[in-house]
């Protein structure tokens, strides 16, 4: 039987660096979230049964900064949706971001790994839902009109990461893998790349940061500047002549 040739997939893992040069901070960096938030205080269950106002206002917050008129996509988001465009096969971004400018951008082909601004659940029903409008205690979910119970459907710490599945069959299908602007502190992610190599062995993987990673010795090649500059470059070099060095 006639079988179709499909070039190998690419996954690319993106962190927070990626997006750091639209305005939207880091974690780890110098300047980053961890500076001045306790995400002991906005990002665990705990958190959320201590003072639940407290963890909706921080999130209220986020959304409304990703909405800011001077956030948007910057040319390494928009050399990923170009790459998803033009590359015959298969291209995924994972993404640790909350944040759409992904999508923004234009790439289709999104996961968000850890959630993604906009979408709420019921604590109760488990049930997602779409939304852009503030969330309080007092908010009543549009299922099981349970009060006070709507959060964020985002991943707090201690909590399992989404799409798991999908994720792992994506990897494995593979032949080039991207990890761009992540520090590689959060697991399962910063696994990813070794999973890569033990099920896709033939697999090319590529350390893209600002700076070198404690994971650096686990990639193939390693490039490094800010996302801006070396992700376009990139991309088209990798649409040029593949990624063989
Ligand atoms: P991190 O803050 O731990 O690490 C960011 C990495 O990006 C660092 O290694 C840093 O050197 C690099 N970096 C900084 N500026 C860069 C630039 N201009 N170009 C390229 N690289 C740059 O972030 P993480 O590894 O993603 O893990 C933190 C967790 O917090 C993740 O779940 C993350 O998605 C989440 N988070 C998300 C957002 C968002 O949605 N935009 C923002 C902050 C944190």
């Amino acid at each position: 039987m006639h079988q179709e040739f499909l070039p190998p997939g690419i996954v690319i893992l993106t962190g927070a660096g990626i997006s750091k040069e639209s305005g939207i901070d880091t974690f780890r960096d110098k300047d980053g979230l961890w500076t001045r938030v306790n995400l002991e205080e906005v990002a665990t269950i705990e958190a959320w049964h201590r003072d639940k106002k407290k963890v909706l206002d921080f999130y209220n917050d986020t959304r409304r900064s990703f909405r800011a008129a001077h956030i948007e996509p910057n040319a390494a988001h928009r050399a990923l949706a170009r790459l998803e465009r033009e590359y015959q096969g298969e291209v995924t971004v994972v993404t640790q971001n909350i944040d759409p400018l992904h999508e923004q951008a234009g790439s289709k082909n999104v996961i968000h790994m850890h959630g993604r601004d906009g979408e709420i659940r019921c604590m109760i029903c488990s049930a997602v839902f779409e939304s852009d409008v503030d969330l309080s205690p007092q908010s009543v979910c549009p299922n099981c009109q349970a009060v006070g119970e709507l959060r964020p459907h985002i991943v707090w710490f201690g909590e399992m990461p989404l799409y798991m599945d999908e994720i792992h069959a994506a990897l494995e299908r593979c032949g080039l893998f991207l990890s761009i602007g992540t520090s590689g502190e959060v697991y399962p992610a910063a696994g990813f790349v070794l999973h890569v190599r033990r099920r896709a062995e033939r697999a090319h993987t590529v350390e893209l940061n600002l700076e070198a990673t404690g994971s650096q010795p686990l990639f193939h090649e390693h490039i490094y500047g800010p996302a801006t500059e070396v992700v376009p470059t990139y991309v088209e070099r990798v649409l040029a002549h593949g990624w063989r060095q």
